[in-house]
């Protein structure tokens, strides 16, 4: 059952609502945003020029850049007397992007998040213990806001520190966990070196994010912990976690909240929107946010849509779930390749556990890389026996070998305990 009625409507009622909040974003973008005035001026087209969402594709793009260009407050839209709350998103390089939210854009993001979180299966009786970090990172502050929205109860625990993580998840009776898909996977390798089944543990739900997930990867979490997997999309630019989530009713594709937040998909090398169903990069515009509007954001990650209606009910589009980005892909000797396209062919042969690492280098001008493979603790094939299968599967799915292929003990690649997981290291 959606917890907001708008999910289930007809597709018409979806539009007429886009259309009226896309003209409106657009006017507060132009009238108080220099950056955005500017581009469109130089564009030639005005907020006269925006009546239906079909015009969308008038508008000029943001990138991230233009958020570090206008660092601090560059792209606000209203003074900062407005101003409730300021998040950032961390960059590896340069200075962070600022985000911030009104009274009324911080009630959008809670009712996005309740929404979110009832898709995923959670209900008001549940306890959802939230893993993911707190602080400038939306993350801990999203899923928060989301659950006392819906009426569901909190455990504000944050990221690390596993031990206490399963203690209180047995104690209190987590229904719901909260966290990266890989840090679910540590919590089910840490029940185990206890003697727990992770099987065992009272968790019947995890919605992961802020890392890609494969198929074969999530199924690995569902048969771990014997749970429901759940996808939830989001990133701070647009408004942290609650952009799109899978309903746990389907599990197939990510309901995009797309009366607050419309996608698009576009070819990444020369922005042109793809034909529907096509996969592209996802490009999204905020509908309803008065302290930081934002045009048609290259988010850099990799999707496609699909408008058939969900055996859920909800009508609203669903995004395919993101397993690369743009930027993450690899060009080795010719072939390109995203790391998820390794993740998702090594992981579906037995005895490989979820655990992998890939190092690019230069030697001589050339590209050089190499892949290191965890073997799964209960696995039947020894190691070199394992090293020939994945290389030939490598081989025969993605054309592709490796300089190098190692696999190692189980429990050899390091874990991330706090954070996201870094499985490719650029040495370039
Ligand atoms: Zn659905």
């Amino acid at each position: 059952m959606p917890y907001n009625e708008i999910e289930a409507a007809d597709r018409s009622e979806i539009r007429e609502r886009q259309n009226e909040r896309l003209r409106e974003t657009v006017r507060n973008a132009y009238e108080n945003v220099p950056f955005y005035r500017e581009q469109m001026d130089e564009m030639g087209v005005g907020p006269a020029d925006i009546e239906t969402i079909e015009d969308i594709t008038k508008l000029p793009t943001t990138t991230k850049e233009d958020f570090r260009d206008e660092y601090p407050d560059g792209l606000f839209a209203v003074d900062h007397s407005e101003v409730r709350r300021i998040h950032a998103s961390s960059g590896t390089t340069g200075k962070p992007k600022i985000v911030a939210y009104t009274e009324d854009d911080l009630d959008v993001w809670k009712e996005a998040m309740a929404r979110s979180l009832a898709a995923a299966g959670v209900t008001e009786d549940d306890l959802v213990q939230n893993a993911y970090g707190y602080g400038l990172f939306t993350g801990g502050a999203g899923l928060q806001q989301g659950a006392e929205t819906l009426g569901a109860a909190l455990l504000p625990i944050g990221g690390g520190d596993t031990e206490k993580q399963l203690e209180m998840m047995t104690d209190l009776g987590s229904d719901a966990l909260a966290c990266t898909p890989s840090y679910s996977l540590y919590i089910a390798e840490h029940a185990e070196e206890q003697g727990i089944d992770p099987r065992d543990l009272p968790v019947s739900t995890v919605i992961f994010g802020a890392e890609p997930c494969t198929d074969p990867m999530r199924e690995e979490i569902e048969r771990r912990l014997d749970v429901n997997g759940i996808d939830l999309y989001g990133l701070s630019e647009i408004v942290g976690p609650g952009v799109s989530i899978e309903c746990h009713e389907a599990q197939d594709g990510l309901h995009v909240w797309e009366d607050r937040f419309y996608p698009e998909v576009v070819d990444p090398a020369t922005g042109e929107p793809v034909e529907e169903g096509e996969e592209g990069e996802l490009v999204l515009t905020t509908l309803n946010k008065d302290a930081l509007p934002v045009l048609r954001y290259r988010t850099g990650d990799m999707t496609s849509l699909n408008y058939e209606e969900c055996e859920c009910g909800r009508t609203m589009v669903r995004m395919d779930n993101v397993t690369g980005r743009s930027d993450d892909l690899l060009i080795v000797r010719g072939i390109n390749l995203y790391p998820s396209q390794i993740e998702d062919t090594i992981l579906e042969i037995d005895d490989v556990a979820p655990h992998y690492r890939i190092d690019l280098y230069e030697q001589d001008n050339l590209d050089v890389i190499e892949l290191t493979v965890e073997q799964a603790e209960d696995a039947e094939r020894g190691k070199d026996q394992l090293q020939e299968v994945v290389a030939d599967r490598l081989d025969s799915v993605l054309a592709f070998t490796p300089d190098s292929l190692e696999i190692v003990d189980p429990g050899a690649i390091a874990r991330t305990e706090v954070g996201k997981v870094q499985r490719v290291y650029d040495h370039r």
